[in-house]
């Protein structure tokens, strides 16, 4: 495995801002490539398979759970799981890649007890509880239930955001992007 590539883990709730972020920040670092996780929830309209997501189905997830396919997995809401493949992984730093995952508070602590130092754990921060569901019902992806559920674990993962080694809060979406980049630029080119 090439030693000198890293590891940036990417922690949000869902509603604040991080894909934005991540669409802004990421094509300005060549050599980061974006883990595609492994999913049994359906695709939201604009999402592509093999994108996004590897969306696969409950049979297919637990056959990799079975192989020990997975560097972390989790049920992130109630019957819905999520999960890292290491192939995938290891492929992309094997290519010469600094990898960036977007997971849960639970996968990100994972990850980062894994890879140590070699990885920076990123906790996005929505400015209020409010504004996250503001934004959620905005977004128009939720229904009632799934928006409860989102709103339950992004109270339950602000509450861990000081396990991270970095907190970014997003209250203007240009000053976010400016911060995580500079924070990517800081830690890239540390030795
Ligand atoms: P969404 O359904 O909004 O795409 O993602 C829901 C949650 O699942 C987010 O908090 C996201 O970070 C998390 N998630 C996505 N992929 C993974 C993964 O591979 N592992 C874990 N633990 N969480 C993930």
């Amino acid at each position: 495995m090439d030693y000198s590539t890293k590891v940036i883990i990417f922690t949000a709730p869902s509603g604040s801002g991080k894909g934005s972020i991540l669409a802004r920040v990421l094509p300005l670092f060549e050599d980061i490539a974006f883990s595609v996780s492994a999913t049994t929830r359906s695709p939201r309209k604009g999402e592509i398979n093999n994108v996004h997501y590897h969306f696969i189905t409950a049979e297919q997830f637990q056959n990799h759970v079975k192989n020990n396919d997975f560097l972390e997995w989790e049920e992130v809401y109630e019957g819905t799981f999520y999960g890292t493949l290491k192939s995938e992984t290891y492929s992309l730093l094997n290519q010469g890649k600094h990898v960036l995952f977007e997971v849960d508070v639970k996968g990100a602590l994972a990850i980062k007890s894994y890879f140590k130092d070699r990885a920076l754990s990123i906790f996005i921060q929505p400015p209020s509880l409010e504004e996250l569901k503001k934004r959620l019902i905005e977004r128009g992806t939720e229904n009632e239930k799934t928006l409860q559920q989102r709103l339950k674990k992004a109270e339950t993962e602000i509450l861990q955001a000081h396990l991270f080694d970095k907190v970014v809060v997003n209250y203007e979406l240009d000053k976010a992007c400016t911060e995580v980049e500079e924070i990517l630029r800081n830690f890239l080119s540390q030795n």
